[in-house]
Protein backbone atom coordinates (compact mmCIF):
# COMPACT_ATOMS: atom_id res chain seq x y z
CA UNK A 1 0.00 0.00 0.00
CA UNK A 2 1.47 3.65 -0.90
CA UNK A 3 2.11 6.23 1.81
CA UNK A 4 -0.54 9.00 1.85
CA UNK A 5 1.02 12.31 2.14
CA UNK A 6 -0.69 15.39 2.91
CA UNK A 7 -1.08 17.47 -0.42
CA UNK A 8 0.71 20.02 0.83
CA UNK A 9 3.87 18.51 0.98
CA UNK A 10 3.39 18.83 -3.00
CA UNK A 11 4.07 22.16 -2.63
CA UNK A 12 7.30 22.75 -0.32
CA UNK A 13 10.41 23.73 -1.90
CA UNK A 14 13.92 24.10 -1.11
CA UNK A 15 16.76 25.76 -0.94
CA UNK A 16 19.08 25.04 -4.07
CA UNK A 17 21.82 26.39 -2.07
CA UNK A 18 22.32 23.07 -0.50
CA UNK A 19 21.85 21.17 -2.95
CA UNK A 20 24.69 22.76 -5.09
CA UNK A 21 26.46 22.26 -2.12
CA UNK A 22 26.25 18.66 -2.63
CA UNK A 23 27.10 18.48 -6.07
CA UNK A 24 30.31 20.67 -5.69
CA UNK A 25 31.18 18.20 -2.49
CA UNK A 26 30.48 15.31 -4.61
CA UNK A 27 33.07 16.31 -7.18
CA UNK A 28 35.78 17.53 -4.95
CA UNK A 29 35.68 14.38 -3.47
CA UNK A 30 36.62 13.39 -7.27
CA UNK A 31 39.40 15.20 -6.86
CA UNK A 32 38.07 18.18 -9.19
CA UNK A 33 39.52 21.64 -7.61
CA UNK A 34 36.24 23.62 -6.74
CA UNK A 35 35.72 27.32 -5.36
CA UNK A 36 32.80 27.66 -3.51
CA UNK A 37 30.96 30.52 -3.66
CA UNK A 38 27.31 29.57 -3.66
CA UNK A 39 26.98 28.85 0.07
CA UNK A 40 25.90 31.82 2.13
CA UNK A 41 27.82 31.48 5.35
CA UNK A 42 30.15 33.64 6.62
CA UNK A 43 34.14 31.97 6.31
CA UNK A 44 34.79 33.14 9.35
CA UNK A 45 34.85 30.77 12.45
CA UNK A 46 32.76 32.30 15.35
CA UNK A 47 34.59 33.83 17.99
CA UNK A 48 36.49 32.60 20.33
CA UNK A 49 35.10 34.60 23.52
CA UNK A 50 31.66 33.09 21.89
CA UNK A 51 32.53 29.38 21.82
CA UNK A 52 34.08 29.82 25.06
CA UNK A 53 30.85 30.81 26.80
CA UNK A 54 28.84 27.61 24.76
CA UNK A 55 31.53 25.26 26.16
CA UNK A 56 31.15 27.12 29.96
CA UNK A 57 27.59 26.89 29.89
CA UNK A 58 27.48 23.00 29.18
CA UNK A 59 30.34 22.62 31.61
CA UNK A 60 28.26 24.62 34.37
CA UNK A 61 25.61 22.04 34.06
CA UNK A 62 23.38 24.34 31.23
CA UNK A 63 21.72 20.47 29.73
CA UNK A 64 18.29 21.04 30.48
CA UNK A 65 15.18 22.80 28.94
CA UNK A 66 15.14 26.49 29.09
CA UNK A 67 11.81 28.34 28.79
CA UNK A 68 10.73 28.22 25.64
CA UNK A 69 10.50 32.01 24.54
CA UNK A 70 14.26 31.52 25.88
CA UNK A 71 16.80 32.44 28.85
CA UNK A 72 16.19 36.29 30.01
CA UNK A 73 19.54 37.46 30.56
CA UNK A 74 19.49 36.66 26.87
CA UNK A 75 16.20 38.06 25.65
CA UNK A 76 17.38 41.13 27.76
CA UNK A 77 20.54 41.12 26.08
CA UNK A 78 18.68 41.12 22.79
CA UNK A 79 16.63 44.14 23.76
CA UNK A 80 19.91 46.08 24.72
CA UNK A 81 21.72 45.32 22.02
CA UNK A 82 18.94 46.37 19.32
CA UNK A 83 18.64 49.95 21.90
CA UNK A 84 22.45 50.36 21.50
CA UNK A 85 22.47 49.83 17.37
CA UNK A 86 18.65 51.29 16.47
CA UNK A 87 18.26 53.30 19.44
CA UNK A 88 14.70 51.86 19.76
CA UNK A 89 12.69 50.22 22.74
CA UNK A 90 12.07 46.90 22.76
CA UNK A 91 10.97 44.72 26.20
CA UNK A 92 12.39 41.53 26.24
CA UNK A 93 9.15 39.80 26.68
CA UNK A 94 8.18 40.14 23.08
CA UNK A 95 11.42 38.88 22.13
CA UNK A 96 11.38 35.08 21.27
CA UNK A 97 14.48 33.00 20.80
CA UNK A 98 14.73 30.35 17.89
CA UNK A 99 16.18 27.97 16.18
CA UNK A 100 17.74 29.99 13.57
CA UNK A 101 16.36 32.78 11.46
CA UNK A 102 14.61 30.29 9.14
CA UNK A 103 12.25 29.54 12.00
CA UNK A 104 10.58 33.40 12.39
CA UNK A 105 9.87 32.88 8.93
CA UNK A 106 8.14 29.89 9.27
CA UNK A 107 6.11 30.87 12.08
CA UNK A 108 5.05 34.16 10.49
CA UNK A 109 3.72 32.70 7.33
CA UNK A 110 1.88 29.64 8.84
CA UNK A 111 0.72 32.01 11.06
CA UNK A 112 -0.97 34.05 8.23
CA UNK A 113 -1.21 31.53 5.52
CA UNK A 114 -4.04 29.74 4.52
CA UNK A 115 -6.07 29.39 1.69
CA UNK A 116 -7.54 32.45 0.17
CA UNK A 117 -5.17 34.42 1.86
CA UNK A 118 -2.30 36.30 -0.19
CA UNK A 119 1.09 37.12 1.13
CA UNK A 120 3.42 39.36 -0.29
CA UNK A 121 7.20 38.66 -0.39
CA UNK A 122 10.34 39.76 -2.36
CA UNK A 123 11.53 38.16 -5.97
CA UNK A 124 14.46 37.35 -6.32
CA UNK A 125 14.54 36.54 -2.99
CA UNK A 126 15.50 34.22 -0.07
CA UNK A 127 13.74 30.72 -1.38
CA UNK A 128 12.08 29.82 1.52
CA UNK A 129 9.28 32.71 1.68
CA UNK A 130 7.76 31.20 -1.38
CA UNK A 131 7.85 28.25 0.05
CA UNK A 132 6.18 27.66 3.09
CA UNK A 133 3.61 30.41 1.76
CA UNK A 134 2.25 27.73 -1.03
CA UNK A 135 3.12 25.06 2.03
CA UNK A 136 0.80 27.01 3.65
CA UNK A 137 -2.13 27.54 1.55
CA UNK A 138 -2.16 31.03 0.75
CA UNK A 139 -1.11 32.60 -2.81
CA UNK A 140 2.35 33.76 -3.22
CA UNK A 141 1.95 37.76 -3.77
CA UNK A 142 5.78 38.23 -5.39
CA UNK A 143 7.23 41.75 -5.14
CA UNK A 144 9.79 42.04 -8.12
CA UNK A 145 13.32 43.60 -7.29
CA UNK A 146 14.62 45.32 -9.96
CA UNK A 147 18.45 45.87 -11.18
CA UNK A 148 17.50 49.57 -12.31
CA UNK A 149 16.77 50.46 -8.88
CA UNK A 150 19.54 48.36 -7.06
CA UNK A 151 17.20 45.67 -6.35
CA UNK A 152 15.47 47.87 -3.42
CA UNK A 153 11.72 47.59 -3.64
CA UNK A 154 9.78 50.57 -4.84
CA UNK A 155 7.25 51.52 -1.88
CA UNK A 156 4.00 52.42 -4.18
CA UNK A 157 4.65 49.14 -6.29
CA UNK A 158 4.69 47.09 -3.39
CA UNK A 159 1.03 49.06 -1.71
CA UNK A 160 -0.54 48.27 -5.58
CA UNK A 161 0.08 44.60 -4.53
CA UNK A 162 -2.62 44.62 -1.47
CA UNK A 163 -5.91 43.50 -1.64
CA UNK A 164 -8.11 43.14 1.47
CA UNK A 165 -7.06 39.25 1.21
CA UNK A 166 -3.43 40.57 2.35
CA UNK A 167 -2.37 39.00 5.71
CA UNK A 168 1.66 39.53 5.54
CA UNK A 169 4.30 41.37 3.89
CA UNK A 170 7.79 40.54 3.72
CA UNK A 171 10.72 42.59 3.47
CA UNK A 172 14.16 41.96 3.48
CA UNK A 173 16.80 44.37 4.05
CA UNK A 174 19.69 43.86 3.15
CA UNK A 175 18.76 41.54 0.91
CA UNK A 176 19.20 38.37 -0.37
CA UNK A 177 20.53 37.31 -2.71
CA UNK A 178 20.74 40.26 -4.57
CA UNK A 179 22.64 42.40 -1.64
CA UNK A 180 19.89 45.54 -2.13
CA UNK A 181 19.23 47.95 0.39
CA UNK A 182 16.18 49.61 0.60
CA UNK A 183 16.88 53.42 0.79
CA UNK A 184 15.14 55.38 4.33
CA UNK A 185 12.65 57.44 1.69
CA UNK A 186 10.85 54.10 0.15
CA UNK A 187 10.92 52.65 3.87
CA UNK A 188 9.15 55.87 4.89
CA UNK A 189 6.63 55.72 1.82
CA UNK A 190 5.98 52.37 2.36
CA UNK A 191 5.16 52.85 6.02
CA UNK A 192 3.06 56.09 5.56
CA UNK A 193 0.99 53.96 2.95
CA UNK A 194 0.60 50.58 5.20
CA UNK A 195 -1.96 53.20 7.85
CA UNK A 196 -4.79 52.76 4.55
CA UNK A 197 -4.40 49.01 5.06
CA UNK A 198 -4.29 48.05 8.78
CA UNK A 199 -5.41 44.47 7.99
CA UNK A 200 -1.73 43.63 6.73
CA UNK A 201 1.15 42.37 8.75
CA UNK A 202 4.90 42.60 8.14
CA UNK A 203 7.44 40.64 8.45
CA UNK A 204 11.20 42.12 7.83
CA UNK A 205 14.21 40.18 7.74
CA UNK A 206 17.09 42.01 9.15
CA UNK A 207 19.51 39.48 9.88
CA UNK A 208 21.96 41.18 7.49
CA UNK A 209 21.46 44.63 8.94
CA UNK A 210 24.62 45.00 10.17
CA UNK A 211 26.37 44.02 6.97
CA UNK A 212 26.55 47.34 4.98
CA UNK A 213 28.82 49.01 3.03
CA UNK A 214 29.96 52.74 1.72
CA UNK A 215 28.85 54.11 5.09
CA UNK A 216 25.23 52.69 4.46
CA UNK A 217 23.21 52.88 7.91
CA UNK A 218 21.11 50.34 8.72
CA UNK A 219 17.43 51.13 8.12
CA UNK A 220 15.08 48.88 10.67
CA UNK A 221 11.11 48.91 10.76
CA UNK A 222 11.34 48.68 14.06
CA UNK A 223 12.42 52.42 13.86
CA UNK A 224 8.52 53.16 12.74
CA UNK A 225 6.05 52.93 15.73
CA UNK A 226 2.83 53.31 13.73
CA UNK A 227 3.81 49.80 12.50
CA UNK A 228 5.16 48.00 15.73
CA UNK A 229 1.80 46.32 16.64
CA UNK A 230 1.77 44.26 13.86
CA UNK A 231 5.30 43.99 12.55
CA UNK A 232 7.31 40.67 13.33
CA UNK A 233 11.33 41.33 13.04
CA UNK A 234 13.46 38.34 12.39
CA UNK A 235 17.16 38.67 13.24
CA UNK A 236 19.93 36.29 14.62
CA UNK A 237 23.31 35.75 15.01
CA UNK A 238 23.94 33.11 12.10
CA UNK A 239 25.56 36.06 10.09
CA UNK A 240 26.77 38.38 11.96
CA UNK A 241 28.46 36.47 14.25
CA UNK A 242 29.92 33.31 11.91
CA UNK A 243 27.20 31.38 13.82
CA UNK A 244 25.06 29.39 11.57
CA UNK A 245 25.70 25.97 12.55
CA UNK A 246 25.21 27.20 16.10
CA UNK A 247 21.07 27.45 15.25
CA UNK A 248 20.01 30.45 16.96
CA UNK A 249 17.61 33.38 16.24
CA UNK A 250 15.17 35.46 17.68
CA UNK A 251 12.37 37.53 16.59
CA UNK A 252 10.32 40.63 18.25
CA UNK A 253 7.01 40.03 18.13
CA UNK A 254 4.25 42.52 18.57
CA UNK A 255 2.03 42.63 21.72
CA UNK A 256 -1.06 40.47 20.57
CA UNK A 257 1.15 37.91 18.54
CA UNK A 258 4.17 36.67 21.42
CA UNK A 259 1.80 34.32 22.75
CA UNK A 260 0.78 32.92 19.79
CA UNK A 261 4.44 32.42 18.45
CA UNK A 262 5.75 30.98 21.67
CA UNK A 263 2.98 28.27 21.49
CA UNK A 264 4.11 27.28 17.99
CA UNK A 265 7.56 27.41 19.49
CA UNK A 266 6.28 24.63 22.00
CA UNK A 267 4.45 22.96 19.33
CA UNK A 268 7.55 22.67 17.31
CA UNK A 269 11.07 22.79 19.25
CA UNK A 270 10.34 23.50 22.90
CA UNK A 271 13.21 25.63 23.45
CA UNK A 272 16.59 26.21 22.17
CA UNK A 273 20.11 24.17 23.08
CA UNK A 274 20.71 25.67 26.14
CA UNK A 275 24.84 26.46 25.86
CA UNK A 276 24.04 28.13 22.67
CA UNK A 277 21.93 30.76 23.91
CA UNK A 278 24.71 31.19 26.46
CA UNK A 279 27.07 31.90 23.62
CA UNK A 280 24.28 33.91 21.91
CA UNK A 281 25.02 36.25 25.30
CA UNK A 282 28.64 36.30 24.93
CA UNK A 283 28.63 37.79 21.59
CA UNK A 284 25.69 40.41 22.21
CA UNK A 285 27.58 41.12 25.36
CA UNK A 286 30.86 40.89 24.47
CA UNK A 287 33.73 42.72 22.49
CA UNK A 288 32.17 43.44 18.59
CA UNK A 289 35.39 43.58 16.80
CA UNK A 290 34.90 40.80 15.13
CA UNK A 291 32.16 41.66 13.69
CA UNK A 292 33.62 44.95 12.37
CA UNK A 293 36.79 42.91 11.22
CA UNK A 294 34.88 40.44 9.06
CA UNK A 295 32.36 43.41 7.44
CA UNK A 296 36.06 45.50 6.59
CA UNK A 297 37.09 42.46 5.11
CA UNK A 298 33.64 41.41 3.06
CA UNK A 299 33.62 45.65 1.83
CA UNK A 300 37.15 44.90 0.45
CA UNK A 301 36.03 41.19 -1.28
CA UNK A 302 32.63 43.17 -2.67
CA UNK A 303 35.49 45.44 -4.42
CA UNK A 304 37.33 42.94 -5.78
CA UNK A 305 34.27 40.80 -7.26
CA UNK A 306 32.58 43.48 -8.75
CA UNK A 307 34.95 44.64 -10.45
CA UNK A 308 35.79 41.31 -12.11
CA UNK A 309 32.10 40.03 -12.83
CA UNK A 310 32.22 43.38 -15.18
CA UNK A 311 35.03 42.64 -16.96
CA UNK A 312 33.76 39.26 -17.98
CA UNK A 313 32.10 39.06 -21.50
CA UNK A 314 28.45 39.77 -21.28
CA UNK A 315 28.04 40.38 -17.69
CA UNK A 316 27.31 43.06 -15.71
CA UNK A 317 27.08 43.82 -11.94
CA UNK A 318 25.67 46.55 -9.89
CA UNK A 319 27.48 46.91 -6.58
CA UNK A 320 25.35 45.69 -4.05
CA UNK A 321 25.10 48.13 -0.70
CA UNK A 322 25.31 44.92 1.96
CA UNK A 323 25.05 41.32 2.86
CA UNK A 324 27.64 39.48 1.23
CA UNK A 325 25.89 38.73 -2.35
CA UNK A 326 26.89 39.78 -5.85
CA UNK A 327 24.07 39.42 -8.27
CA UNK A 328 24.76 40.04 -11.86
CA UNK A 329 23.16 40.23 -15.17
CA UNK A 330 24.28 36.86 -16.95
CA UNK A 331 21.76 37.54 -19.79
CA UNK A 332 24.43 38.75 -22.49
CA UNK A 333 26.22 35.65 -22.18
CA UNK A 334 23.99 33.73 -24.10
CA UNK A 335 23.55 31.33 -21.10
CA UNK A 336 20.15 30.74 -19.47
CA UNK A 337 20.85 31.13 -15.39
CA UNK A 338 19.99 27.93 -14.97
CA UNK A 339 22.62 26.29 -17.64
CA UNK A 340 25.56 29.12 -16.43
CA UNK A 341 25.07 27.64 -13.22
CA UNK A 342 25.48 24.07 -13.85
CA UNK A 343 28.52 24.42 -16.67
CA UNK A 344 30.31 26.99 -14.38
CA UNK A 345 30.32 24.12 -11.86
CA UNK A 346 30.94 21.10 -14.10
CA UNK A 347 33.08 22.60 -16.24
CA UNK A 348 34.65 25.69 -14.29
CA UNK A 349 34.46 24.16 -11.21
CA UNK A 350 33.03 27.27 -9.75
CA UNK A 351 30.16 26.72 -7.51
CA UNK A 352 27.30 29.72 -7.60
CA UNK A 353 23.54 29.87 -7.80
CA UNK A 354 20.99 30.26 -10.51
CA UNK A 355 19.09 33.66 -9.93
CA UNK A 356 16.21 31.50 -10.65
CA UNK A 357 16.90 29.60 -7.43
CA UNK A 358 15.60 32.86 -5.72
CA UNK A 359 12.41 33.23 -8.03
CA UNK A 360 11.00 33.63 -11.15
CA UNK A 361 12.39 37.07 -11.63
CA UNK A 362 16.14 35.61 -11.08
CA UNK A 363 16.15 34.59 -14.69
CA UNK A 364 19.28 35.88 -16.10
CA UNK A 365 21.00 36.43 -13.39
CA UNK A 366 23.50 34.85 -10.70
CA UNK A 367 23.91 34.76 -7.18
CA UNK A 368 27.91 34.90 -5.83
CA UNK A 369 28.55 34.44 -2.19
CA UNK A 370 31.99 36.14 -1.34
CA UNK A 371 32.31 34.86 1.46
CA UNK A 372 35.61 33.24 0.45
CA UNK A 373 38.90 34.64 0.48
CA UNK A 374 39.84 36.90 -2.06
CA UNK A 375 42.53 34.68 -4.01
CA UNK A 376 39.68 32.25 -4.48
CA UNK A 377 37.06 34.59 -5.55
CA UNK A 378 40.24 36.00 -8.67
CA UNK A 379 40.88 32.65 -9.25
CA UNK A 380 36.94 31.66 -10.02
CA UNK A 381 36.73 34.88 -11.77
CA UNK A 382 39.73 33.52 -13.73
CA UNK A 383 38.08 30.10 -14.42
CA UNK A 384 34.50 31.94 -15.59
CA UNK A 385 35.99 34.66 -17.66
CA UNK A 386 38.08 31.22 -19.75
CA UNK A 387 34.90 29.15 -20.17
CA UNK A 388 32.98 32.29 -21.14
CA UNK A 389 35.93 33.25 -23.87
CA UNK A 390 36.14 29.28 -25.13
CA UNK A 391 32.40 28.97 -25.32
CA UNK A 392 32.51 32.56 -27.44
CA UNK A 393 35.58 31.18 -29.57
CA UNK A 394 33.48 28.26 -30.39
CA UNK A 395 30.54 30.05 -31.36
CA UNK A 396 32.60 31.99 -34.36
N1 LIG B 1 16.90 35.31 6.03
C1 LIG B 1 17.71 35.47 5.00
C2 LIG B 1 17.46 36.60 4.06
C3 LIG B 1 18.78 34.60 4.79
O1 LIG B 1 19.59 34.76 3.74
C4 LIG B 1 18.96 33.52 5.68
C5 LIG B 1 20.04 32.52 5.47
O2 LIG B 1 20.66 32.41 4.47
C6 LIG B 1 18.07 33.38 6.73
C7 LIG B 1 17.06 34.30 6.89
C8 LIG B 1 18.14 32.19 7.67
O3 LIG B 1 19.13 32.26 8.59
P1 LIG B 1 19.40 31.06 9.61
O4 LIG B 1 20.54 30.29 9.07
O5 LIG B 1 19.70 31.76 10.90
O6 LIG B 1 18.17 30.23 9.71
Amino acid sequence: MSLALAARMGSLGTETAFEVLARAKALEAQGRSIINLGIGQPDFRTPDHIVEAGIKALRDGHHGYTPANGILPLREAVARDIHRRLKVEVSPANVLVVPGGKVTMFFAIVMFGEPGAEIIYPNPGFPIYESVIRFSGATPVPMPLKEDKGFAFDADEVLSLVTPRTRLLIVNSPANPTGGTVPREQFDRLVKGLERHPHVAIMSDEIYGQMLYDGREHVSLLSYPGIRDRLILLDGWSKTYAMTGWRLGYSVWPEKLVAQAERLAINCHSCVNASAQYAGLAALDGPQDAVHDMVAAFATRRKVIVRALNQLPGVTCVEPGGAFYAFPNVSGTGLGSRDFQDVMLSEAGVAALSGTAFGAHGEGYLRFSYANSVENIAEAMRRIGKLLTERTNKRH
